[in-house]
């Protein structure tokens, strides 16, 4: 892998940004290191972006919602990234989120920056990768920073994790309450949007609107912010300007509750608390005298011969 042109990553040069981001997802060791000292070079220029987690099940809407979203944010002056976290994707590209045929008139766009889910294995995973990425495009001059993810499995807590405002798109449907979407989902969501509020739809979606204001307002309302329920028509760009309006609401609120520095800086330390603990496992499992130990280990567990405690701790007091 040929150097990467730092200068020209923060001037906005898309092909600059795209290798810094492979050197980021390469999971060799050399790259690693590399992919850190250039992490490091470009941390003051990193910050400076609006990060939006969209997530919701498959069919929601997604990627409708995000060209529209996306656009209408180029045609108010931004430039925008949109990523993704998909712990599903097989290899790396294949994936089913960000993908550029999906948002065809985005991706065509000088302002729009797309990138599929990486693909996962090394330290940290996907969701690592993807917060780097997302310094990246920050240095890269990139004002909204769009991450979506699949409203299914572990990934939109480590979205919500990594973004300033996480929102869950909706189906109108009210029949299918809560369309498989956990709880714990709705607990992370500062903003429900009940997305397909057109045609046939419309009253659905306001029903749907009025029942998860209710619910919502049984959830926790410990910050500064109340979730706000909205409803939009990512398809016919219907009222998609509003949810911007909401989170720059949030982000003014945020900024004057001081909470908008304290949860970035929050997110910071648990990422790291959170490799901490991927350091130790990897050099855990990866040291040969511990590796060579822990079989013969285990054996004596379960056989009884020794406890799992007095176990774990000899393999420790190896590291
Ligand atoms: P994703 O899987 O969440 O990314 O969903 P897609 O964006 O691929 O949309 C799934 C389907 O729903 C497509 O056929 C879209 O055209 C349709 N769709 C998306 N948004 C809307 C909307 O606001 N209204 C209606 N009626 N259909 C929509």
């Amino acid at each position: 892998m040929t150097a990467i042109d730092l200068q020209a990553l923060k001037d906005g040069d898309r092909r600059a940004l795209a290798k810094a981001i492979t050197l980021v997802e390469s999971s060799r060791a050399e790259h690693r290191d590399r992919a850190q000292e250039v992490l490091e070079q470009i941390l003051p220029e990193t910050g400076n972006s609006i990060r939006v987690g969209i997530s919701g099940v498959p069919g929601v809407g997604k990627s409708t919602f995000i060209e529209a979203f996306g656009l209408y944010l180029i045609a108010q002056g931004k430039r925008v990234a949109v990523l993704a976290v998909d712990p599903s994707s097989p290899i790396a590209g294949g994936s089913i989120l960000g993908d550029k045929t999906r948002m065809e008139y985005l991706s065509r766009r000088q302002e729009a920056f797309i990138r599929p889910s990486p693909a996962s294995g090394a330290l940290g995973g996907v969701a690592q990768k993807t917060r780097e990425t997302m310094l990246l495009c920050e240095a890269a001059g990139y004002d909204v920073i769009l991450v979506e993810t699949v409203g299914v499995g572990q990934s939109e807590y480590q979205v919500a994790g990594m973004v300033d405002f996480f929102m869950v798109l909706m189906l109108p449907g009210a029949g299918d309450e809560l369309q498989g979407i956990k709880k714990g989902i709705l607990e992370l969501a500062d903003s429900l949007v009940i997305n397909k509020a057109d045609g046939d739809s419309a009253l659905l979606a306001k029903q749907a609107s009025r029942h998860y204001t209710s619910a919502m307002n049984l959830l926790r309302h410990t910050s500064f912010w109340t979730p706000r329920v909205m409803t939009c028509s990512a398809l016919k760009n219907d009222n998609v300007d509003a949810v911007w309006g909401m989170i720059v609401d949030y982000y003014f609120q945020a900024l004057q509750a001081g909470a908008f520095q304290n949860k970035r800086a929050r997110q910071n330390r648990d990422w790291m608390r959170q490799l901490l603990n991927e350091m130790l496992l990897q050099q855990l499992t990866q040291n040969p005298r511990i590796k060579a130990l822990i079989p013969r280990l285990e054996q004596d567990v379960e056989e009884g011969r020794i406890t799992p405690f007095h176990a774990a701790r000899q393999l420790i007091a190896l590291l």
